[in-house]
């Protein structure tokens, strides 16, 4: 393990230039252009393991707009390469995956990488980068792609099967990659993916589960000044089921919603008939989760009055369960803090309120652990940075945690 550290340290400027020029390149979640030029860009990149990769097409997927029209739209492929052991036995299958869509689109100010010094934690200066994706997760790919380049350099990977698949949806929810996920969680016996770990290097143990609750409520236009009291306004309507959604806030201990997004009306001078209101919820266990959805809809259908000319629709629902700690992911994390050692690495863990594709994966019984990936913050915000030292560190961290499998 001590030559594969010291081979991945040497290569430090090398990851910190690829992963510039990655985060230069824009893979927003919406665009196709940027996602398909990501995916060959990716192809190229990851040569140096495999020069077969699989190019999988995914489904479109359905969205409501802020018209109240569903719309299906397309995204880019997933992405998959295979490692296989050459040992003719029962072989360890892991799966390393990680997304490379971004929350910034084309039109985004935050395009471009700019790296600088800060005091880091141990009060001593330290390089960092700042861009878009830096940690979320266009690091992740870097450590990743490093990994498994040491882990083939240095390692006996006979007695195991790795998969490297990468996703271009996440951000969004992965609305089109869950497809794959159904299809493929059930191979593997262990999912490491590549999210950051937390700034101070902790990684994360239990998640929340989250979802989207779409509120279409509808009334009927009117001219505000010819005839207003024949209108029914929907984005009062809107309004006053908002209200009665956020008051479930404090009901429940670890439930929480939020009030994202209300779009309706166009002039001043109309009653709006057509208002679209957006709730993301996060819950910790399943009864909070059938708690939640029970009381959306309960206060749609009592908002819903066609008699008196309005109507309230609720579409959406928990799209990530959420992720815990069982008995089988307690003992990979003991495994993950054996490795830890070996590479002078002290593993701690907290607890996340956000989502990743670690929830639906343990949801359809993969194991996982899903922030392998490097250390830095502020990600989903223009100053998203990563700690560049990180990126060694982390990418030996995977090859430990695959040598620990290799028996
Ligand atoms: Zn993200």
């Amino acid at each position: 393990m001590q030559d594969a550290q010291a081979w991945l340290e040497e290569h430090q400027a090398q990851m910190a230039n690829e992963l510039e020029t990655l985060c230069n390149l824009n893979s927003g979640s919406d665009s196709l252009i940027g996602l398909s030029q990501m995916a060959d860009w990716l192809t190229e990149y990851f040569k140096p393991i495999s020069s077969i990769v699989e190019k999988i097409e995914l489904p479109r997927y359905e969205l409501l707009d802020d018209e109240a029209r569903i719309r299906f739209q397309a995204t880019g492929p997933a992405l998959r390469w295979n490692v296989l052991g050459s040992s003719p036995g029962k072989k360890k299958k892991l799966l390393l995956t990680i997304h490379y869509d971004t929350v910034y689109g084309p039109e985004n100010p935050f395009q471009v990488c700019e790296r600088y010094e800060a005091i880091g934690p141990a009060r001593q200066p330290e390089l960092r980068m700042r861009g878009p994706g830096v940690i979320d997760a266009k690091g992740g790919i870097v450590v990743l792609r490093w990994a498994v380049l040491a882990a083939k350099k240095f390692l006996d990977l006979s007695h195991i099967d790795l998969s490297i698949v990468l996703t271009p949806d996440e951000e969004i929810g992965s609305p089109a990659s869950i497809d794959l996920w159904q299809r493929i969680a059930s191979e593997f016996d262990f999912a490491m993916l590549y999210e950051p770990c937390l700034a101070d290097g902790s990684m994360v143990s239990t998640r929340k589960g989250t979802g989207t609750f779409i509120v279409v409520a509808r009334g009927k236009a009117a001219h505000s000044g010819r005839n207003f009291h024949e209108g029914r306004n929907a984005i009062n309507l809107a309004c006053q089921v908002a209200l009665a959604m956020d008051a479930l806030n404090g009901a429940r201990p670890n439930v929480t919603i939020n009030i994202g997004r209300i779009r309706g009306g166009e002039a001043v001078n109309v009653v709006p008939d057509l208002a679209v209101l957006r709730v993301n919820v996060r819950v910790s266990d399943r009864e909070d989760q059938m708690w939640i959805d029970s009381q959306l809809r309960q206060i749609a259908q009592r908002f819903d009055a066609p008699e008196s000319g309005y109507r309230v629709e609720i579409t959406g629902g928990m799209s990530s369960p959420p992720k815990n700690v069982d008995e089988t992911t307690a003992k990979w994390m003991e495994q993950i803090e054996r490795a830890g050692c070996q590479i002078g690495e002290s593993i701690s863990w907290k607890r996340s309120g956000g989502a990743s594709d670690g929830n639906k994966l343990a949801a359809l019984g993969l194991t996982n652990i899903d922030t392998f990936g490097p250390e830095g913050d502020l990600l989903h915000s223009d100053q998203e940075w990563i700690r560049l030292s990180s990126l060694p560190r982390k990418a030996a961290l995977t090859a430990a945690v695959i040598k620990g499998q290799c028996f």
